[in-house]
């Protein structure tokens, strides 16, 4: 069980806060007029959460097609630095190697999906996205032969 960083007192599902910039994990009571970044995940879960075990979201984003960040180095970066932590502790945080991280830093590794979706938890950090479909320029190229010659002519 995990005590309150504000008060002290014994809590199971802690909820995560923001004050003054720094996240703290804190019992019910003093989340209360906080800035609530997480909430326990034992705390309601709604009535119909039996019906949910089944069915299966139809439109979840299959991993395969999501991509990292083009910036992702800086975002890890910066989130890290946000939350005052150095990389070795970040590493202990997601169960990696702190050279494996800061090469992640400097943009030399490209993190898999699932290291990425690791820190996107740790940092709350969005790392992954659907790439985006290019329009048009695709559709206008390769049909089109024209050539400045015809418009100077
Ligand atoms: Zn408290």
């Amino acid at each position: 069980m995990e005590e309150c960083e504000l008060c002290g007192s014994p809590v199971s599902a802690p909820y995560t806060v923001l004050v003054e910039g720094v996240e703290l994990r804190v019992c019910a009571k003093c989340a209360k007029g906080k800035k609530v970044m997480n909430r326990p995940a034992s705390a309601r879960v709604g009535p119909a959460s039996s019906r949910g075990a089944a069915a299966k979201p139809s439109q979840k984003v299959k991993e395969e097609d999501l991509e990292v960040v083009e910036n992702y180095g800086g975002i890890i970066k910066r989130a890290r630095e946000a939350m005052g932590i150095p990389i070795k502790v970040l590493g202990e945080m997601i169960n990696e190697k702190e050279t494996l991280l800061l090469r992640l830093e400097e943009q030399k590794t490209l993190p898999s999906i699932s290291l990425a979706r690791k820190l996107e938890r740790a940092l709350k950090i969005k790392l992954l996205e659907q790439p985006d479909v290019v329009e048009g320029s695709s559709q206008q190229r390769g049909k089109g032969e024209l050539s400045i010659g015809d418009f100077v002519g």
